[in-house]
Parts: C-alpha cells; sequence; structure tokens
C-alpha cells in the first residue's frame, strides 16, 4: 500500500507516527516516574486490525494474548482479503478448537471463538463484542440434541446493524463445525419476540427498523442460532411470559436490536452470505425468500400507476409519522427532491446535501444539521448546503415560474413548488443500505462525460482551443463543460449547437422534464406553442409571445421558467424560448407530434436535438426526530484532576479553595517508610522516595494489607 502513496502523503503519515512516538515516550517516562495512579500507559498501541482485535479480545480471555492470534488473521487477512467475513469466521472457528490457547471447557472455548469474529467484524475498535455479547448458551431442541443461544444487551448497539447480524453468521459457521443442531422456535417463542420487539419499540426507545409481525415470525422460524438477550428493562414483556427456554420474562434489549438488525440488513447479509454459505456449508437461503417477502410487503402498490413500473414507492419512512414532522415529499411522487450522485465538501456518510434555496423554499424549517428521514437509500440523513446542484423550480404568486437559484429572491411570493430541487447523496449510502442504484435525472457531470466522449469520437481531440475553431464556441466555454461542468455551461443556443454538431443531448439546465408530463398534454402544449409570436432581434430569438391559456400548466410542468405580463400574456425569454423554439420546431410549419407512449421518446422522434430525461428518480422525505436524541446530561457532581472538596464550593473552584487553606475529600493512604510519615501521595513529597500503599479496615484501622480476616 505504501508505495501508492504521494510523497506529501507519506510525510503526513510520517509525521503522525514520529509525534505519537513522542508522545508515547514521553507519556511513558512520565508514568514511570510513578506519581500517576499507575506506573504504566494502559492505552496499548495497536497499528493493525489483527493486532487490534487480539488486544480486544485478550482483554476478556486473557490466554488469547500473545498466542499467535494477530499472526494468523494477517494471514487469513492475505488470503481472503481485509475485513472479509470469512476471516471473521474460520479464526472463530480455531480459537473454538483451541488453536491458540486451551479453556477449561469446549463452550468457553466456543463462546470465546464468537468473540473473536464478533471483533474482527467490528474492526476492533468498540466494546461490543465483550459488552454487547455476554455470552453463549447451549439449550436443549425439542428432540434433546443442543443447539446455539447467543445471548446480548445493549451495547451490541456499538457494533452497527451489519456486523451485529455477522456475529450471528459467526456464530453458525462454529456450530455447525462443532456439531450442534439448529434452534427449533416453537409458536410461542416466535410469538414472544414480535411481542417483546413491539414492547421495546413502543415502550422503551424507537428501533431504527421494526419488523413486521409476518417478518418476525419468518426470521424465529428459519434463524439456525438462537438471539437471546440478558433483561435490560425493568417492564415484563405484556405477553407469552414464563416460556421455558426464555430466562427471563422482562424485555432483553440486546435481542430486540439484534433480530431488528437481521431484518433490516438482510439484503446486505444476504449479498455477501450468498457466495460464502455453501464453502462454509452454512445454510442462510432463507434470507433470499426474506427478502421477496419484505419486498412484497414494503410495496404497497396505490393504484396502475405504478403496474409495470419496476422501481415501487417505498413507505417505510413514513410508516411511523408523527405531529410536527412535515413530510417533505412522498414516495417517488414528482416534483420531490431530485435524486443526484455525489459528495460535496460537507456531505458524505448519511449526510445529503440540498440547494440553500431548498431550505428556504421549505420555509427554512429544514436547516443545516437537519435530519431526515429519507425514502431511498433509507434510513436518515443530517442535511448539509451545496449550491452547485440542482435548485428548485418554483411558480410566484403573479404565475410566473423561475429556476430559484438565489433564495431570498422571490421568497416572499412562492405560489407553488414544482420542484423541490436535488438531494445529493453519497454513493456510499447506496451501498451500505444495500440499495441498488437508481436512475438519476440528467446532470452536469453526466452532460461533461458525454461532450468529452464526443469530442474526441469527432475530433480526436479534448484541446479546448482545436474544438473551439471545430464548433465555434468560446475555448473558455469548451474546457468549463470539460473541467467544472457544475459552474460553467454553455448558453441556450451554444448548446443547440453542440448538440447539432456532436449530437451530443442537450444541456442538462436547458433540459424540460418531459418525463412528468403526459403525451397528450405535450401535443397540446405543442399547439399551444405554435400560436405564440416569436420575437426576434436580427437574428437572434428574444422571446416567446403567448397567450394565456390552460396549456401554460404543461409548461409549468415542464420546470420551463417564464413571466406572466399582467395576467394575460405568457413571456418565455431567451434561453428557454431558444430551446422551445428548437425542441418544438416552431420556426417550421404547424406540425402534428407522432404517437408516443413515453413523452422523452416522443420529443426525441421529432426534435432535431435530443434530450435526457432531467427527472430521475424522485426521493420521498421527511424530517426525523432529533429530539429522540435526548439531551447528554452528565449526572452526578463534576469531576476534577484535582480534588478540592467542598472547600470549592458549587462551582469546584480551585482558588477559592486554595484562599481556605485546606480541604476535605478522600484520598488514599500511603506511608513513607524512611520518612516514617503518612502521606497521600505515591511518592513522599519529603525525600521522593516511594511509599507504600496502606488499606483501612473498619477494625482494625490502617493496615499494610489489602485483604484481612475482616473483608
Ligand atoms: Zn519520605
Ligand atoms: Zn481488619
Amino acid at each position: 500500500m505504501s508505495e501508492q502513496m504521494s510523497e506529501r502523503i507519506k510525510n503526513y503519515i510520517n509525521t503522525l507516527e514520529n509525534n505519537l512516538d513522542k508522545a508515547y515516550s514521553v507519556a511513558i517516562k512520565s508514568r514511570s516516574l510513578g506519581f500517576d495512579p499507575e506506573d504504566e500507559v494502559d492505552i496499548p498501541l495497536t497499528k493493525t486490525l489483527p493486532e487490534r482485535v487480539e488486544k480486544l479480545v485478550a482483554s476478556a480471555v486473557p490466554g488469547l494474548k500473545e498466542s499467535g492470534l494477530s499472526e494468523r488473521i494477517s494471514e487469513l487477512e492475505k488470503e481472503y482479503g481485509a475485513q472479509a467475513w470469512e476471516v471473521a469466521m474460520i479464526i472463530a472457528l480455531e480459537v473454538a478448537q483451541q488453536k491458540f490457547c486451551k479453556f477449561q471447557n469446549s463452550k468457553d472455548a466456543m463462546e470465546a471463538g464468537i468473540r473473536t469474529g464478533f471483533a474482527y467484524a467490528t474492526m476492533g475498535i468498540v466494546s461490543a463484542p465483550l459488552e454487547g455479547f455476554i455470552e453463549l448458551r447451549i439449550k436443549k431442541r425439542k428432540d434433546g440434541k443442543e443447539y446455539f443461544a447467543m445471548v446480548y444487551a445493549g451495547p451490541v448497539r456499538g457494533a452497527g446493524g451489519t456486523a451485529a447480524a455477522v456475529s450471528l453468521l459467526i456464530a453458525d459457521y462454529v456450530r455447525v463445525k462443532m456439531g450442534y443442531g439448529a434452534y427449533d422456535a416453537d409458536e410461542n417463542e416466535k410469538s414472544r419476540a414480535f411481542v417483546e420487539l413491539t414492547d421495546y419499540h413502543e415502550r422503551v426507545t424507537n428501533l431504527q427498523y421494526k419488523p413486521s409481525e409476518e417478518e418476525t415470525k419468518y426470521l424465529q422460524s428459519h434463524l439456525p442460532v438462537e438471539i437471546d438477550g440478558d433483561p435490560t428493562e425493568e417492564i415484563d414483556v405484556s405477553n407469552y411470559k414464563d416460556l421455558p427456554r426464555i430466562a427471563t420474562n422482562r424485555i432483553r434489549g440486546g435481542m430486540c436490536l439484534v433480530l431488528s438488525m437481521v431484518a433490516l440488513k438482510a439484503p446486505k447479509l444476504w449479498k455477501a452470505v450468498s457466495k460464502i454459505q455453501s464453502q462454509f456449508e452454512i445454510q442462510w437461503s432463507f434470507l433470499s425468500e426474506f427478502i421477496a417477502l419484505q419486498k412484497k410487503m414494503k410495496a404497497q402498490t396505490s393504484g396502475s400507476n405504478d403496474a409495470g413500473r419496476k422501481i415501487l414507492p417505498d413507505y417505510t419512512y413514513i410508516a411511523d409519522l408523527v405531529a410536527g414532522r412535515p413530510v417533505l415529499s412522498f414516495p417517488l411522487r414528482s416534483g420531490g427532491f431530485r435524486l443526484r450522485y455525489g459528495r460535496s465538501r460537507v456531505s458524505g456518510f448519511s449526510a445529503a446535501s440540498l440547494h440553500p434555496s431548498s431550505l428556504f423554499v421549505l420555509d427554512k424549517y429544514i436547516a443545516t444539521g437537519t435530519q431526515l428521514k429519507t425514502e431511498r437509500p433509507g434510513k436518515a440523513a443530517a442535511i448539509t448546503v451545496c449550491d452547485s446542484i440542482e435548485p428548485p423550480v418554483v411558480k410566484l404568486l403573479d404565475g410566473s415560474v423561475v429556476r430559484l437559484e438565489h433564495a431570498d429572491k422571490h421568497i416572499e411570493g412562492i405560489a407553488e413548488i414544482i420542484y423541490l430541487g436535488d438531494m445529493l447523496i453519497s454513493y456510499g449510502d447506496f451501498y451500505d443500505r444495500a440499495h441498488p442504484l437508481i436512475p438519476a435525472g440528467y446532470c452536469e457531470e453526466w452532460y461533461s462525460q458525454e461532450f468529452e466522449a464526443a469530442c474526441k469520437e469527432k475530433f480526436n481531440t479534448t484541446d479546448p482551443e482545436i474544438l473551439s475553431s471545430e464548433l465555434g464556441i468560446s475555448p473558455k466555454i469548451i474546457s468549463g463543460i470539460l473541467k467544472s461542468p457544475l459552474t460553467k455551461y454553455p448558453n441556450a443556443k451554444e448548446s443547440i449547437m453542440l448538440s447539432m454538431n456532436l449530437g451530443v443531448p442537450l444541456h442538462p439546465r436547458f433540459t424540460p422534464y418531459f418525463s412528468q408530463i403526459a403525451p397528450h398534454d405535450l401535443n397540446d402544449l405543442n399547439s399551444w406553442l405554435q400560436k405564440g409570436k416569436l420575437h426576434f432581434e436580427g437574428n437572434s430569438l428574444e422571446k416567446i409571445v403567448l397567450p394565456m391559456d390552460h396549456s401554460k400548466r404543461h409548461l409549468e410542468i415542464l420546470g420551463v421558467p417564464h413571466k406572466v405580463i399582467s395576467g394575460e400574456k405568457i413571456v418565455v425569454e431567451k434561453d428557454e424560448a431558444n430551446v422551445l423554439f428548437v425542441l418544438f420546431r416552431l420556426g417550421d410549419e404547424k406540425k402534428e407530434l407522432p404517437k408516443f407512449d413515453d413523452p422523452v421518446e416522443l420529443i426525441n422522434s421529432f426534435s432535431p436535438v435530443k434530450v435526457r430525461d432531467k427527472a430521475g428518480t424522485f426521493i420521498g422525505a421527511r424530517m426525523g426526530r432529533p429530539e429522540k436524541s435526548k439531551m447528554r446530561k452528565l449526572t452526578g457532581s463534576p469531576q476534577t484532576l484535582f480534588p478540592v472538596g467542598n472547600e470549592g464550593g458549587r462551582m469546584r473552584s480551585f482558588h477559592e479553595a486554595l484562599s481556605r487553606g485546606k480541604i476535605k475529600s478522600s484520598f488514599p493512604l500511603f506511608y513513607c517508610a524512611s520518612c516514617q510519615k503518612d502521606s497521600i501521595y505515591r511518592i513522599c513529597i519529603n525525600c521522593r522516595n516511594k511509599c507504600e500503599q496502606r488499606y483501612y479496615c473498619r477494625t482494625c484501622g490502617v493496615t499494610a494489607k489489602q485483604t484481612c480476616q475482616h473483608g
């Protein structure tokens, strides 16, 4: 990897490493002086994932320390790739087979193995494998054989959904290889799981994903390992208590979290496990059927419009709507947020960007940092702004339509939001949610690539100067399209020229939303446009003036900016006028549009200039529930490095304590043998020798031993 680094990055990494080494050596030296409660730096320094995993699990299973575990993980990584699930599964089995250290019994070994695999799956950075996975319980099947129950607790949350679900996979692999049976849930246990999920969701805290009864029972019937948990809540489940194989009647938070994660992450899980399951002799094909079941349930078809459409509206994000959380757009509904792939400097993982004007037209209800629940790719996104994406298209009170690039303009006079503008979502979010990529509307970065390809094909160059003389457009605009398509673009006439010359589609900025209009409405619009009066200045078309007519609505839906003059005339100016002129061939004799079911195909068969679909996919969104993330209150009294006792006052002020001259507090007991004096420090303040620690017993008083007969 290091060979691929640039000099600059190499230097950066070196600086980090050198300074870290320096900081550690200072820390080690100062700890060794003995002034601190401990003589060593207790945060282990690890450079690689295998080392991290070993150190993490070794804190729970000391036998694994320096047992060759991290070396073996590195070896497996070479074979399967870093962070591969295969590595987690194989290492889990090898620990369970006691290849690194011996265990008291095979249950302990299998538990340590699963823990190790889980730690690997979480990259060794969270405590979930230690605190979130409590233990492996071996329970009896109805036929007397034994099966695995994974006991989880609340901190499993820290593992993240996928890793939590993968821990079951790891356990299942160990189970199969060690010769244990599969979990055989009975009807009561299936129902218990659903009741418990519902109770947890409604009475404890909202689950990120609440599986339906059908989903829950399906999973319970097919999961080969039982998801169990320690009671985490004070309250009992509302039904299905006292089941013989479930140890508690109280709600098990860890169980609820993991089960709901398996349901949520099923597509991602299946995508990976389908490739490796036969090699590992595990049977998770039920996930495929489960995903089909989920899809069927989610697709709440609304009328015949959706029939035959591949992408179905997804209602999940508005399923648990609460009052006061506005729904900004409905699933797939035209005019909602237009999907735009990409990242801005301030967006990223689970952080999407909107155009600043979009925030304004939403009455400033949405701001930077607002959490939106989105239809796709699912889950939530924190909102940031980006002004190089498509702004909203709005209708003003006087009927004019504008593309709202500058939010503050016109903000008072908006009658209707026709298009809400883009939502910039990173590809990684789709990958993370295992959501297939869906069509995006035509956009500048796409145009730029088509333009570049066309130039290469026709002129065998992308040199702006050469292209300029061939195409008759300034080199500045050409290099703008190639290098900074988000901010530089041709005007409509130039775009039309480029399309005629190179066969590239019309620039997205001037592309109307044809897919959002019915073909017969296009006919309607066409005959209306033919009635328009064209105003030229010299050779150049300056505006089209149209009579007020119901067909104006079609122009609005196309998102073509226009003005309304004294309520009677509709004026389409410059760029837009030129675009309509070419697309509808307004210079030719009056023409009928051909017949097509698809409006984009229709216009392409008619116009000399090609257009692409500008709309792509509209995404539904609603405001999230930020209040659900409660204020993090610091409980108890503030902790300070130097105890100041009550003498420090309410503010624990060092100065105030100093002015009193003495404090009352609890201190450890130390004794300096050479000065024969009590001390509160580990190092004697008189002679600088190490003191001995003393302990206190209620009966004997101060003693030298940590424990005495009185306990
Ligand atoms: Zn001393
Ligand atoms: Zn005692």
